[in-house]
């Protein structure tokens, strides 16, 4: 290695390390933020939930995923409050807490292949991403969908397989699903995704229209084929559309 070979790479670890170190600190904190933010939803609901905290696996991906990358570039300094924010054409992210509930109702395994419907922002499914095999996510606005799509390229998440359709049909092709996570409040459950739902399975799907309370639900399909439903939580999502 020549001297001044050693002189310029000094030069570069001197101006651009130092300056990444900074960025990824600020966030690394802000994601601990967030995390306790979480924990401490989880203990106030713990009677709806039936649990006092979550699967670690669930807060550990909650970790790592970079929440700023899935919202507008405007709203960088707010990516990691519990709270849902706008991303653009009427949708939101959904908050924190709620990815997290979602995604530990799920009980994601290793080997799992899972449906989204709603992909949004791109988020659930990356924090998804971190925990199963596989993931199917359909998304019914065409510009959305595209991005998400792009910046999951990006960030380098290999596992998620997009499309953008009316996620009421679910994804035969891809089917039987071990789960399914539906995003957007919806009167009743598709029965296309019920069938698409492995024996064994579990959906998370959050019922009810604008005008009435929504629970977030959640659907399972024992051994035998047999469905029961259980209400977890109220919550407030935006409208699942299409032409159901
Ligand atoms: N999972 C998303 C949440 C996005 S909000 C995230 O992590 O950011 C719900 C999304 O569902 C919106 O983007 C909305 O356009 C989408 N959606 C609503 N109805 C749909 C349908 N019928 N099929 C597919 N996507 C739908």
């Amino acid at each position: 290695m020549s001297v001044r070979y050693i002189i310029i790479w000094v030069f570069v670890q001197l101006i651009f390390v130092p300056g990444a170190l900074a960025i990824a600190d600020e966030y690394t904190l802000q994601r601990k933020q967030m995390i306790e933010g979480i924990a401490d939803d989880v203990r106030k609901t713990a009677e709806h939930i039936n649990k006092k905290s979550f699967n670690d696996i669930v807060m550990q991906a909650m970790d790592v995923v970079p929440r700023h990358e899935f919202v507008p570039q405007n709203l960088h300094s707010q990516a990691y409050e519990n709270r849902p924010l706008s991303i653009g054409y009427g949708q939101t992210i959904s908050q924190p807490y709620i990815v997290a509930l979602m995604t530990d109702l799920l009980q994601p395994e290793p080997d799992q292949h899972v449906l989204e419907i709603g992909t949004g922002s791109g988020y659930q499914a990356a924090v998804l991403s971190q925990l199963v095999a596989k993931i199917y996510s359909i998304e019914i606005i065409e510009e959305l969908g595209n991005s998400s799509t792009r910046l999951l390229d990006r960030l380098g998440y290999g596992n998620i397989e997009t499309r953008i359709a009316d996620g009421y049909n679910g994804w035969l092709q891809h089917a039987p699903f071990d789960s399914i996570i539906v995003t957007a409040a919806i009167s009743h459950i598709p029965p296309p995704l019920v069938q698409q739902l492995k024996k064994g399975g579990r959906m998370v799907i959050p019922v009810g229209s604008r005008f009435q309370t929504q629970y977030l639900t959640l659907v399972d399909k024992d051994m035998q084929g047999n469905v029961t439903t259980r209400q977890v939580l109220p919550v407030s999502f935006v409208p699942f559309t299409g032409g159901h």
